[in-house]
């Protein structure tokens, strides 16, 4: 089994006003066009993808705190910047250089120093500032060498940045595991791997697809969801006994836990959110919730498998969960559980209501299942394939120029002041999500309507169901 490695964590933690969310947009920016345009999913959104040279990660913006009541300040400020501290690998700790340490900053900093992970002093604002007099005063709060950036300006910033992800880097290698590295075979899988019975399994091995990428041939899935929905019980669902393979335990904190199994001769690695134990048969969550680890596996799979609750209102929360997905271009099925229970009428308006706020996820399948009762878990998994085939789908370059010229032909983009745009042809740019990209001229002149016409007609013509597809347009003059 290789071991999926999660993307780094960095927490940006400070008071109110430092900079933490000036800092936090730069770092995510390429990233925050994308959602944009999904109207009500920015709001509150703390988490991004970031990404330095090769080294891509996940920051965290710890927020501002809502000062409850008087002497609750301090005290939310802890249980957040704490929260946001146990789950991260790194910390950026923000003060201001033209406002100086203050007492917030000191107690920030006490929580710090009591804490195992590696903390970088960030003195924002210091645009302008005469060299080590921005900084000199931050010494006392004991925490190392204080780096002067300006978040605004972005002075300081991708060297900070490459110095907390090359120091993980290094921890990654030369710390040894928190636990060690360990793959377990399960009982019967033990026996059946002895036994050499495992033809059914398709192999991990890496074969090279046309573009000379590695495929992987396991499918990468993730189950994810806001507690409650049901994801440990589809999970035992769909393990049931015998069919899983091994069980990874992470040997770091970056290590993801891994489940292999294989299910109608189809393998899957489940990249797993929740801290999955064995008890006898069943598989327990033994941790709580987690927004950091939902979004480290939905970085880390190929397709999600994105879990509703039927039963009540879709939240801000399953907005959130879904926007990430959007944002990463993973394949995407969705399964509307706990579909028991419910009489015709209400499943009717509720199956209208979900469709109806989850229309800015069009290109998902759309499933109503029991995860208890089994019910409508067959379907859900023939969709979960055919999303990574569409995912993982070769476009030869004569079938898309083909498809290409006979959309135009039918539907010629429109003139932009004197310029026509010329589309020539088009090749994939990559998969998972497949990149189209189309070659011409004046090409900047196409406006998104007329993109969103000929994603629906390479949609159709490849039968690309379950993956979001992205279109670059490249223009020669
Ligand atoms: P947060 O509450 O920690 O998230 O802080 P914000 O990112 O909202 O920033 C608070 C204020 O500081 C805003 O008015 C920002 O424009 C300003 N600010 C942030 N970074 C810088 C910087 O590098 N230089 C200057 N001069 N102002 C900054
Ligand atoms: P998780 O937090 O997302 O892992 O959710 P669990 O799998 O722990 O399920 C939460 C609760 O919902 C448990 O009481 C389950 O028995 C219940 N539940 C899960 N799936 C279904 C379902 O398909 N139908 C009904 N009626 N209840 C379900």
């Amino acid at each position: 089994m290789n071991q999926i490695a999660f993307k780094p964590v960095v927490a940006l933690v400070g008071r109110a006003n430092v900079g933490k969310s000036t800092l936090f947009n730069r770092l995510t920016r390429s990233r925050a066009a994308l959602v944009a345009d999904f109207s009500g999913l920015t709001r509150d959104r703390h988490y991004g993808e970031g990404r330095m040279g090769d080294h891509p990660f996940i920051a965290v913006d710890t927020g501002g705190f809502e000062p409850v009541a008087k002497d609750g300040i301090l005290l939310e400020m802890a249980r957040q910047t704490q929260q946001a501290i146990a789950e991260s690998d790194v910390v950026i700790f923000l003060v201001d250089a033209r406002a100086g340490v203050n007492a917030h900053d000191h107690e920030i900093a006490r929580l710090l120093r009591r804490t195992s992970r590696r903390v970088y002093l960030a003195v924002n604002k210091a645009e302008g500032m005469r060299f080590g007099s921005a900084t000199a005063e931050f010494h006392e709060l004991g925490l190392g060498e204080p780096y002067a950036i300006s978040a605004s300006h972005g002075d300081g910033v991708a060297d900070l940045i490459e110095r907390a992800l090359s120091y993980l880097d290094g921890a990654a290698q030369a710390e040894p595991a928190e636990q060690p590295a360990q793959q377990f075979d399960l009982d019967e899988a033990t026996h059946r791997v002895h036994s050499g019975d495992t033809a059914a399994v398709p192999n991990e091995s890496e074969a090279s697809g046309e573009s000379g990428e590695p495929v992987n041939h396991r499918i990468k899935l993730a189950i994810v969801g806001r507690p409650n929905v049901g994801k440990s019980t589809l999970i035992n669902t769909l393990l049931g006994e015998e069919r899983v393979i091994a069980f990874n335990l992470p040997g770091t904190t970056r290590d993801a836990i891994e489940i292999d199994f294989e299910r109608g001769g189809v393998g899957y690695t489940l990249i797993d959110t929740a801290g999955l134990r064995r008890r006898g048969k069943v598989f327990e969550a033994v941790e709580k919730f987690s927004v950091i680890k939902t979004l480290q596996a939905i970085e880390a799979c190929n397709v999600v498998l994105l879990m509703l609750d039927a039963q009540t209102e879709i939240s801000d929360q399953d907005a959130h969960i879904a926007g990430f997905v959007l944002e990463t271009g993973r394949a995407l099925v969705v399964a509307i559980n706990k579909w028991d229970g419910l009489d015709s009428e209400q499943r009717e308006r509720i199956q209208r209501e979900f469709e109806r706020k989850l229309r800015f996820l069009s290109f998902a399948t759309m499933h109503t299942v029991s995860a208890l009762k089994g019910q409508g878990v067959n379907a859900l998994i023939k969709s979960v394939n055919a999303a990574h085939a569409a995912a993982f789908a070769k476009l030869s370059t004569p079938k898309l120029t083909r498809e290409l010229l006979a959309a135009v032909e039918q539907q010629p983009p429109p003139r932009k002041g004197i310029f026509r745009p010329k589309m020539r042809y088009a090749h994939q740019g990559g998969q998972n999500p497949p990149l189209i990209v189309i070659h011409g001229n004046a090409l900047d002149a196409i406006a998104d309507p007329y993109r969103r016409y000929l994603e629906a007609r390479f949609r159709a013509a490849f039968k690309l169901a379950g993956t979001p597809l992205r279109i670059e347009f490249k223009s020669s003059h």
